[in-house]
This record gives C-alpha cells, sequence and structure tokens, in this order.
C-alpha cells in the first residue's frame, strides 16, 4: 500500500509542469493570422491591377497619332483657279459647285496696252481684244460668292 500511494504521489506532480506549455502556442497564433490577412490583401491587388493593364494594351495612342496627319491633309487642299472653271466647295453656302469664271480688266491687259501704245499709239484697243490677257474670277452659281481670283500678273 506505501509503494502505491508514493508512486501515485510523484507521477502525477511531474507531467503537470511539462503538460501547460502545449496550451500557450495554441491560443496566439489563431488571431493573427487572420487579423493581418484581410489587410493588406483587398485594398492593393485590385487597384493597381485595374489601372495598370489597361494602358499596356491600349490600342488607342496610334489612333491619336494619326489625327495629326489628317489635319494637315486639310490645311494643303487650297484650291488654285485657273482660266476653266474649278469644282471646288463653297465655303459661304458649302455646296460642292463648279465655278463660273468671268473675265476683269487687270494689270495684264493695261500693260500690253501700254506697250502698244509705245509703238503704234492707234492700236492700243487690241489688247482689250485678248481674252488671255484678262483676270479670271471664280464665282459661286449658287450664291454668287467669290470663289478665287486668278490673277495673270
Ligand atoms: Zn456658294
Amino acid at each position: 500500500m506505501a509503494y502505491q500511494k508514493g508512486q501515485e504521489a510523484n507521477n502525477p506532480a511531474y507531467p503537470p509542469q511539462q503538460a501547460p506549455p502545449p496550451a500557450y502556442p495554441g491560443p496566439p497564433q489563431q488571431p493573427y493570422p487572420t487579423q493581418t490577412q484581410p489587410y493588406p490583401t483587398q485594398p492593393y491587388p485590385t487597384q493597381p491591377q485595374g489601372g495598370y493593364p489597361p494602358q499596356g494594351q491600349a490600342g488607342p495612342p496610334p489612333v491619336v497619332v494619326q489625327q495629326p496627319t489628317t489635319t494637315t491633309i486639310v490645311t494643303t487642299q487650297v484650291q488654285t483657279f485657273g482660266d476653266n472653271p474649278a469644282v471646288t466647295k463653297c465655303p459661304n453656302c458649302q455646296n460642292t459647285v463648279t465655278s463660273v469664271t468671268g473675265r476683269e480688266c487687270g494689270g495684264l491687259v493695261a500693260l500690253v496696252a501700254v506697250a502698244i501704245c509705245c509703238v503704234m499709239w492707234p492700236c492700243f484697243w487690241i489688247a482689250f481684244l485678248i481674252p488671255a490677257l484678262y483676270d479670271v474670277s471664280h464665282t459661286c452659281p449658287v450664291c454668287k460668292y467669290r470663289l478665287g481670283y486668278h490673277r495673270k500678273i
């Protein structure tokens, strides 16, 4: 009887001291990982992924480069008028029309008339009979807007 009581008294005393350690690591490990995960993962990955991919894959940049080239073409479309009627867009009525030409006495007619007058003055009026010496005016047949003027000199 005495040995049994002594063994029972010694054995239960040692194990209780070694047992408590495993109880501490359990509770502190659970709360930390759960709290730290939600904060860094949610806000950071969603914002940068949404903003960067569209800029790298964007096709629009090349389209923007083509726009200035089209504007330069518009500026180069300067209508030049000659002796014959020309098809052009009237800036006043916005219609694409064939200009109506008209002769106007310009500087070349006067210059030739003076030149002829120096050689044989009675024949100076011949200069007014030459259509090629007259300036040509181009007008819109719809609104009579003056589209252009072709000067010989
Ligand atoms: Zn017009």
